[in-house]
C-alpha cells in the first residue's frame, strides 16, 4: 500500500509571535512546516502593540531557546508596581519570589522571531503570501503572492496564527465571540521617563495608565480611559494624554521626557474569542483569544498557546496519526489555563468599576505583603483564577481588611521598595 505524502506536516498561517513560536516548536520536533505570512518584509512588526511580556510566558520562551537572543537584543526585566485606590501593590521579586517579566519592543522582537523561525531546519518561510482558501478537509491552504499567483500548500494540520481577525478561522467557518471594549486606548514611546527601572500600572477604578520601560532606554506611556474622555482626546490628543497621566496619583512626570514615536491607539475595539481547535484546524495566539490591551497578556499567551499546541500534537503528527484527538487535548489545555482569565478580562474591559471581589483582593494586596505577592501571581497570569480566588486567599484578604479597619494592621511591605515610591 502506498501512502500519499503531504507537502508539509503543518501549515502555519501568520509569522508573528504565535506563528513563529509554533513553527520553531514543530520544527524542533522534526516536522516539516510551511510558515505563511502576508507581509513580505522580514523586518515587519506589529505597530499597534506595546511590549510587555508577562512572567508566566518566560519559561515557554526559554524552552524555545529564545530567551538569550531576546535579552541580547536589549530586553529589560522590570519589577511591576500597581497603584490602586488603596495604595501601591509591590510584590517581592527574586530567586525565591516572583520571576520578572520581559520587555522588548515589537520592532525588535518580531524580526528576531522571524529570523530564528526561518533559519530553523524544517521550516519553509513563505513571506509575501496570503492564505486565501482552505483545501478540502482542512488538509492545507491556498496561498496568493503579491502578483496574485496562487499555489496550494498541502499539510496534515493547518494552524491559524493570523491574529484577532483570523481570516483562516473565517475560511474554516469557526465561530467567534466578540465583546465590546468600553475604553479608548493610546500609547507612545518616550525617552527620559523618570523611574524607568520599574513597570507601573495605575488601576485607578476606573482610570488606567501604564509606564512600561523597554529596550533602548525607552518607556511606553499608555492610557486606557473610559469612553466619556473621547471628545477631549479627539480635540487635542497630546494635551489630553498628558493631563490624563498627570491626574493619576504619584503620576509619571513626563515633562522632560521626549516622545519618539507617534501616538498609537483605538477608540472602538472588541475582545475576540474562538475555540482553540475546531473544524479540523488549530488556533493559537490572538486567533484563539484576544482580550488586550488592558492587562498586556496577548504576547505571552501567543508564546504559551504555541507551546501547548506543539506539546499536544507533535507526537501524533510525527507518528503519521490523525491529529484530531491531539487537537482536542490542546483545546482542553488552552481552556483550562485561560478561560477564567478571559472572563475576568472581558468583564473589566467594559469600563466598569471594580466589583466587590476585586476591591477586596486589591485593597488587601496594598496592605499586606503576602496578598501583594498573590495578586502579582494572578496579574502576571502565573496562577489560574480558581487559585487567585481560592477560599484561603479570600479569607486572608478579608482578615487583612478587618485588621486594617480596626487600625491594627502592621505594614509588611518589602523593605526593598520602601521609600521608593514614584
Ligand atoms: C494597543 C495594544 C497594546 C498591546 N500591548 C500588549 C502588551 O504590552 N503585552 C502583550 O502581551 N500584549 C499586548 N497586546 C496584544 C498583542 O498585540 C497580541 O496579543 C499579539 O500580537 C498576538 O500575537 P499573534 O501572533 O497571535 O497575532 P498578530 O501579532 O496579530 O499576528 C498575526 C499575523 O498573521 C498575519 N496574517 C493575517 N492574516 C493572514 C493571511 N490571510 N495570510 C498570511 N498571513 C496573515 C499578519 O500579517 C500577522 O503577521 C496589545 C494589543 C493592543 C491592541
Amino acid at each position: 500500500m502506498t501512502t500519499k505524502r503531504d507537502d508539509f506536516d503543518v501549515a502555519v498561517v501568520g509569522a508573528s509571535i504565535a506563528g513563529c513560536a509554533t513553527a520553531i516548536g514543530f520544527a524542533r520536533a522534526g516536522l516539516r512546516v510551511a510558515l505563511i505570512e502576508r507581509r513580505p518584509d522580514p523586518a515587519a512588526y506589529k505597530t499597534l502593540c506595546s511590549h510587555f511580556i508577562q512572567s508566566s510566558a518566560v519559561p515557554a520562551i526559554e524552552r524555545l531557546g529564545l530567551l538569550g537572543d531576546i535579552e541580547a537584543a536589549g530586553a529589560v526585566r522590570p519589577p511591576v508596581e500597581m497603584s490602586t485606590p488603596w495604595g501601591w501593590i509591590r510584590a517581592r521579586y527574586g530567586p525565591d519570589a516572583a520571576p520578572l517579566a520581559l520587555s522588548i519592543r515589537r520592532q525588535v522582537l518580531d524580526p528576531l522571531l522571524r529570523r530564528v523561525a526561518s533559519d530553523s531546519p524544517g521550516v519553509e518561510p513563505m513571506l509575501g503570501r496570503t492564505a486565501v482558501g482552505l483545501l478540502p478537509g482542512a488538509r492545507g491552504v491556498e496561498v496568493e503572492d503579491r502578483r496574485r499567483a496562487r499555489r496550494q500548500v498541502s499539510a496534515r494540520l493547518v494552524v491559524a496564527a493570523d491574529g484577532r481577525s483570523s481570516p483562516v478561522a473565517a475560511l474554516a467557518g469557526v465561530d467567534k465571540r466578540e465583546t465590546p471594549i468600553g475604553r479608548i486606548a493610546y500609547f507612545a514611546y518616550y525617552r527620559g521617563v523618570p523611574g524607568g527601572d520599574r513597570a507601573r500600572f495605575w488601576l485607578g477604578d476606573p482610570e488606567i495608565g501604564y509606564v512600561l520601560p523597554t529596550d533602548g532606554g525607552l518607556s511606553a506611556l499608555a492610557v486606557m480611559a473610559t469612553k466619556d474622555h473621547l471628545p477631549r482626546f479627539k480635540a487635542d490628543l497630546e494635551s489630553a494624554f498628558g493631563e490624563y497621566l498627570a491626574a493619576l496619583p504619584e503620576a509619571p512626570v513626563a515633562a522632560n521626557a521626549e516622545r519618539v514615536t507617534p501616538f498609537y491607539g483605538f477608540v472602538d475595539r472588541t475582545c475576540v474569542a474562538r475555540a482553540p481547535a475546531a473544524r479540523g484546524i488549530a488556533l493559537v495566539g490572538d486567533a484563539a483569544l484576544a482580550s488586550d490591551p488592558l492587562w498586556g497578556i496577548g504576547c505571552g499567551w501567543a508564546f504559551q498557546s504555541a507551546e501547548w499546541l506543539v506539546q499536544s500534537t507533535a507526537a501524533s503528527l510525527a507518528a503519521g496519526a490523525d491529529p484530531r484527538g491531539a487537537l482536542a487535548r490542546y483545546a482542553r489545555r488552552h481552556r483550562r489555563a485561560l478561560r477564567g482569565h478571559e472572563r475576568l478580562n472581558v468583564g473589566y474591559t467594559s469600563g466598569r468599576r471594580f466589583n466587590p471581589v476585586e476591591r477586596l483582593m486589591f485593597s488587601a494586596a496594598a496592605r499586606d505583603q503576602g496578598m501583594a505577592d498573590h495578586v502579582e501571581a494572578f496579574a502576571s497570569r502565573r496562577i489560574p483564577v480558581r487559585r487567585f480566588l481560592g477560599p484561603g486567599a479570600l479569607a486572608r484578604a478579608a482578615a487583612v481588611n478587618v485588621r486594617h479597619a480596626y487600625g491594627s494592621a502592621t505594614s509588611t511591605r518589602s523593605s526593598a521598595f520602601r521609600g521608593s515610591t514614584p
